[in-house]
C-alpha cells in the first residue's frame, strides 16, 4: 500500500475507508476498526487556533480546531483564512490515519469575523422579516463565504426561542415564537444543502444550538436569583417541548443538520419540585441521548460549548466522563485540550466511559468528515474566494436589511420620506457600521470602533437622498427650519452575557440574600433620549430608527413627540437597505418577531401571556406604500 496507512491495506488499490465509492457507514466502518483509542480520542477533541499549532494537531490527532469569536489570523483576508485551515489541515494529513480535521467558525451573521465579508442582519431581523426562503439564501451565502476562505464548519443557526428580551443573546433568536423559529430552521439547509450536497464548494455543515432551552431561562425568580444568560429554564416537560424542543424537530429531520450544540444552561422540571433535580444541557443524559439522538432520531455530532464541561460538578475526570456518557461526541476545549484527552483516556481505561460509546462518538464526527468530502478534498477550494463580500452578496444583504425594517408608528404618514426633502441627521447609531453590526462581529463582543467595508445607515440616507442633508449626531446643530429629522439611536455591541445598555457588561449587584445578580436595563441613552426629544421637538416632522438587538423602552412623553418610529435591530454591513425603506425605494413589509414591552419591568412578556399589554404585540408592523 503506497497510501501510508499501514499494513492493514489491500495489495492493489485502496483501503475501503479511502475509497469514494463506498457508502459513507462503510467507510466509517472500516477506518474505526483501525483506529487506536489515541486516534479515537483524539477525533473528540477541538481546540481553540491561538493556543494549538499545526503539529499540535499531528502528534495529538486532534479532530478539529475552532476560531471563538473574534479569534482571526493575523492576515484577516479570504486567503489569510483559508492558508490558515490548510495549515492545520496540512498537520492532520501528516497523521497516520491522514483523517482531515474540521475546522469550525461562528459564522452567525455572515462570515462575520472576516475582514470584507458579508454581513447579514442578526436572526432577530431575520425573523422580522417571516421570510424562510430569505432566510434560506442568506444561510447559503453565509456558507459560500465560509466554505471558500476554509471553515467547513459553522456554528450556527441559533435556534433559541428567546423569552426574556432581557437575555444578551436575545438578537442571536429569531423571534418568542417557537412556530416562527421552527421555519427559520431552514437555515440549516441554507447551510448544508439538500442530502448530498455537503461537499460542495459552496456548503458546510450546520450546528442547530443552543440545544435546548438557552433562550427560555428563568430571570431573577423568589426562588434564587438565577442568572439569565447560561441560567436555568424552570419549566414543565410540556412547555420545555413546546418552547424550546419544537425548532429541533424540523432541523433535524427535515434538514438533517450535522451537528448540535447543547447549551450552556440548565433544566429544572417543575413537575418534579422546583430546585430538586437542576441539571447542566451538557450533562443531560434524557435530553441529549434520549430525547436528541432517541426520538429525534439525530445521528450527526454533538459539540459541547465552550469550556461548558467545566462547569459540571465534581472533579476534571467526573466532568468529562460526564459529559461523554450523556452523549457529548466532540469537546470544545480551546485550551486544555491534552488535559481533556488525558482525563478520557484515563476514564476509559478504567471502564467507567464504555468503548461503545467512544465508538458511537467517533463514528458520528468521521461520518461527517466523509459526508464533507474531506477524505478526497481535505484542502480549501477556493474557487468563490472572490465571492467574499461580492456585489451580489451585499444585494441580497441589502435586501434582508429591507425585509427586516419594523414600521411601528407613522403619524401624518411621515413615512416614506421624500427623497427631495431637506433632511437632517442625528443619533449615535447613524454612521457607526460596527454598532449596526452589533456583537460577533470581526471580534466576539463586537466594537463600536470597527470599520469594515459596507455601508452605514447615513451613509445609505445620502446615496438615495437627492435634498439637503444636514448631519448632527449629537444633534447640537440647529435643526433647519422645514427639515424632516431623522435620528438613528440604540444599542452598543454586546454579545452573550447581558448586554446592558449603556453600562458595563458584566456588572452584577448584589441580590436580595447577598447573591450577585446582573444589572439590567432596556433603555435608550440619556444622550440617545436627549437626540430624540431635542430633534423631535425642533424638526416639522421626525422619524426616529433604532437599532438594537432588542425592544427597548420609550417612555409615553418620548412617543408622542416621535412621527415616525422604525425598529431597525442589527442590520449588519448593508445600511443602504434601511434608506431604501425610509425613502419608498421598498416597501415595510417587517413585523415584529418578539412582543415591544412598555418598561423593562413587563419582562418576560410573551404572546399568550395573561395580561398581555405591550407597546406593540408580537407580529405588529405597519406598511407603506
Ligand atoms: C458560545 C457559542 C459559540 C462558542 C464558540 C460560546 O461562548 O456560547 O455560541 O459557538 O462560544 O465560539
Amino acid at each position: 500500500s503506497s497510501n501510508g496507512a499501514g499494513a492493514a491495506g489491500k495489495s492493489h488499490g485502496k483501503l475501503p475507508y479511502l475509497n469514494p465509492r463506498l457508502p459513507t457507514h462503510k467507510r466509517v466502518k472500516d477506518l474505526l476498526s483501525r483506529m487506536t483509542l489515541a486516534e479515537k480520542i483524539g477525533q473528540m477533541t477541538q481546540a481553540e487556533r491561538a493556543n494549538a499549532t499545526p503539529a499540535d494537531v499531528t502528534a495529538l490527532g486532534l479532530g478539529s480546531i475552532l476560531s471563538g469569536g473574534g479569534s482571526v489570523p493575523a492576515d484577516n483576508s479570504p486567503e489569510g483564512w483559508a492558508d490558515m485551515v490548510d495549515g492545520f489541515q496540512q498537520g492532520a494529513l501528516a497523521t497516520r490515519l491522514k483523517i482531515p480535521v474540521l475546522y469550525g467558525v461562528d459564522a452567525v451573521h455572515g462570515h462575520a469575523n472576516l475582514y470584507g465579508a458579508t454581513v447579514f442582519p442578526h436572526n432577530i431581523g431575520l425573523g422580522a422579516t417571516r421570510d424562510p426562503r430569505l432566510v434560506e439564501k442568506v444561510s447559503h451565502i453565509t456558507a459560500e463565504e465560509t466554505r471558500a476562505t476554509g471553515p467547513q464548519w459553522n456554528f450556527a443557526p441559533c435556534l433559541c426561542v428567546v423569552r426574556d428580551d432581557r437575555w444578551g443573546r436575545s438578537y442571536e433568536s429569531f423571534g418568542e415564537s417557537p412556530r416562527l423559529v421552527s421555519e427559520m430552521a431552514v437555515a440549516v439547509r441554507g447551510l448544508q444543502g439538500r442530502p448530498g450536497q455537503l461537499d460542495n464548494p459552496d456548503r458546510v455543515l450546520a450546528t442547530p444550538k443552543h440545544f435546548a432551552g438557552d433562550g427560555l431561562t428563568t430571570f431573577g425568580t423568589s426562588e434564587g436569583d438565577y442568572t439569565i444568560d447560561q441560567g436555568i429554564s424552570i419549566v414543565s416537560r410540556e412547555d420545555f417541548a413546546r418552547l424550546a424542543l419544537a425548532p429541533y424537530w424540523p432541523a433535524i429531520r427535515k434538514y438533517g443538520a450535522g451537528s448540535v450544540m447543547p447549551s450552556f444552561s440548565s433544566v429544572d422540571w417543575t413537575e418534579d419540585g422546583v430546585g430538586t433535580n437542576v441539571l447542566k444541557m451538557t450533562a443531560h443524559t434524557e435530553l441529549l441521548t434520549g430525547v436528541l439522538k432517541g426520538r429525534m432520531g439525530f445521528d450527526g455530532l454533538v459539540i459541547s460549548d465552550w469550556e461548558a464541561i467545566h462547569q459540571l460538578p465534581g472533579d476534571w475526570n467526573t466532568q468529562v466522563r460526564t459529559a461523554i456518557n450523556a452523549g457529548i461526541d466532540m469537546a470544545m476545549e480551546p485550551a486544555q485540550f491534552r488535559e481533556f484527552i488525558t482525563a478520557l483516556t484515563e476514564e476509559v481505561q478504567a471502564g467507567r466511559v464504555p468503548m461503545s460509546r467512544i465508538n458511537d462518538a467517533v463514528s458520528r464526527i468521521l461520518t461527517q468528515k466523509f459526508e464533507l468530502g474531506l477524505f478526497e478534498k481535505p484542502y480549501t477550494d477556493r474557487r468563490n474566494i472572490d465571492e467574499v463580500g461580492s456585489r451580489q452578496h451585499r444585494k441580497v444583504a441589502r435586501e434582508a436589511v429591507a425585509k427586516s425594517q419594523v414600521l411601528l408608528k407613522n403619524r401624518g404618514w411621515v413615512l416614506p420620506l421624500s427623497k427631495r426633502a431637506p433632511l437632517y441627521v442625528a443619533g449615535s447609531n447613524a454612521d457607526n457600521i460596527g454598532n449596526q453590526a452589533g456583537g460577533w462581529t470581526l471580534t466576539w463582543q463586537g466594537g463600536s470602533y470597527h470599520d469594515f467595508p459596507g455601508t452605514t445607515i447615513l451613509e445609505g440616507i445620502k446615496d438615495v437622498s437627492r435634498g439637503d442633508v444636514t448631519v448632527s449626531e449629537t444633534a447640537s446643530a440647529p435643526v433647519p427650519r422645514d427639515a424632516t429629522g431623522v435620528v438613528v439611536v440604540g444599542e452598543t455591541p454586546y454579545a452573550e452575557g447581558f448586554g446592558d445598555v449603556g453600562g458595563p457588561q458584566w456588572a452584577y449587584d448584589p441580590g436580595d440574600n447577598g447573591i450577585p445578580r446582573p444589572v439590567k436595563d432596556m433603555k435608550l441613552s440619556a444622550a440617545d433620549q436627549q437626540a430624540v426629544d431635542t430633534v423631535c421637538s425642533q424638526a416639522a416632522e421626525c422619524v426616529v430608527v433604532v437599532v438594537s438587538g432588542r425592544p427597548l423602552e420609550i417612555s409615553p412623553a418620548l412617543l408622542s413627540k416621535i412621527d415616525g418610529l422604525v425598529a431597525g435591530w442589527l442590520p449588519g454591513s448593508e445600511g443602504d437597505g434601511v434608506a431604501d425603506v425610509l425613502f419608498g425605494k421598498k416597501r415595510f413589509t417587517g413585523k415584529l418577531p418578539v412582543t415591544w414591552p412598555r418598561t423593562v419591568a413587563q419582562q418576560p412578556l410573551n404572546i399568550g401571556d395573561a395580561d398581555y399589554d405591550p407597546l406593540f404585540p408580537y407580529g405588529f408592523g405597519l406598511r407603506t406604500r
